[in-house]
């Protein structure tokens, strides 16, 4: 168990800031997601805390230690923490126990924790194939072995599931997060898939640009996103202009949208155009349409089986997307229907949270 904290951290690469100042902090034995676009500075984050790369500015310390700032650098090997790639990382000569051995005392090795790292990640009695006589999502469970078996304080995994097809993938992340919680250790996840990040980390930091920009609960950053970018980063999201005002419902913080009236819970304070988010799941279609409503057209439908994202037209000519859950039937283009908002939604003033 171990806690990261990164403080102010900056890498240059030539002009290219790839870290511009990154505040985190990763709570000992949690998974924390490092969620962000490609080039965002994710890897160089990641090769930062494990050495690889010497800081600018700022300061890493693990348990209080700084292991990199302005006049220290710890040598990688002596970090106890380790990295997995996103792919390559087994040798390839070495068997499935020989690479998972790489980095074991000759004690550890004898008590047992080869095998133990292979069951940790749902490979006991694989140890003498050769890595080729594995599939590609069995190599990465050996990567994940491999690290694991020194036990080491911090996991690093840089985007590990990402040559992967969904379903692995999900099973692989799960198990994952089972060894890392069996181990006590503190992991972070590299990732660009919000899902991934949402429905596996205890915590995600977004990153943006070299920095990041939100780190919290996935819950927070899903409902309560820090502006109009993360909102859309982290899923589908209605991004509308707003006025506030008393609105249809007597409110005050309900505000105005060719969406019709929208609750929102945290009104900004000022005056100024608002922008409000609100995500697909809370538009609700009524047919025939409900006396409040507002009056839309349906202009496209998408099946997903559990659930349709339909699409619609509002009076104004702004096009929003519904997720309406276990559809019956498809929804006619053409077909007038009344949409209304239902739960909270966000708002920022227009100088924050739109770019
Ligand atoms: P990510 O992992 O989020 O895709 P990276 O950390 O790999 O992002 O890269 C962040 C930025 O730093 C990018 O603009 C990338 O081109 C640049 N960069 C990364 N490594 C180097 C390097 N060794 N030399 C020059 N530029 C680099
Ligand atoms: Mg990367």
């Amino acid at each position: 168990m171990s806690r990261l904290e990164l403080r102010g951290v900056t890498r240059h690469y030539g002009p290219v800031a790839a870290l511009g100042g990154v505040d985190l902090t990763v709570p000992s034995g949690s998974l924390t997601a490092v969620l962000g676009p490609s080039g965002c500075g994710k890897t160089t984050l990641l090769r930062c805390v494990a050495g690889f790369e010497r800081i600018g500015a700022g300061e890493i310390t693990v348990d209080g230690r700084m292991i990199a700032g302005p006049a220290a650098h710890t040598p990688p090997q002596r970090r106890q923490i380790v990295i997995v790639p996103q792919e390559g990382a087994l040798f390839p000569h070495l068997s499935v126990r020989d690479n998972v051995a790489y980095g074991l005392s000759r004690a550890e090795r004898r008590r047992g924790r080869i095998d133990e790292a292979l069951s940790l990640v749902g490979l006991a009695g694989y140890g003498e194939r050769m890595p080729h006589q594995m599939s590609g999502g069995q190599q990465q469970r050996v990567a994940v072995a491999r690290a694991l078996a020194p036990r080491p304080s911090l996991i690093l995994l840089d985007e590990p599931f990402s040559a992967l097809d969904s379903g692995l993938r999900a099973e692989l992340r799960h198990d994952v997060r089972a060894a890392l919680r069996a181990d006590g250790a503190t992991g972070i996840l590299v990732t660009h898939d919000q899902g991934e990040a949402l429905s596996t980390a205890d915590r995600i930091a977004v990153m943006r640009e070299g920095v990041i920009v939100q780190d919290d609960s996935p819950t927070g950053v899903y409902h309560r996103p820090a502006d109009a970018w993360v909102a859309a980063f982290v899923g589908d999201a209605i991004v509308l202009p707003a006025q506030a005002g008393t609105g249809h419902r007597g409110d005050p913080a309900t505000v105005r949208t060719a969406l019709g009236p929208v609750t929102v819970a945290d009104l900004p304070a000022g005056h100024g155009p608002l922008t409000v988010l609100v995500r697909p799941e809370q538009v609700k279609i009524t047919t025939p349409p409900a006396p409040q409503a507002v009056i839309a057209t349906v202009i496209g439908d998408d099946f997903h089986g559990h659930d349709a994202l339909v699409t619609l037209e509002l009076p104004d000519g702004t096009h929003v997307t519904a997720r309406i859950p276990a559809p019956t039937g498809p929804m006619t283009t053409g077909t007038r229907v009344g949409v209304q908002v239902e739960g909270g939604g966000r708002a920022w003033r227009d100088q924050h949270g739109t770019g």
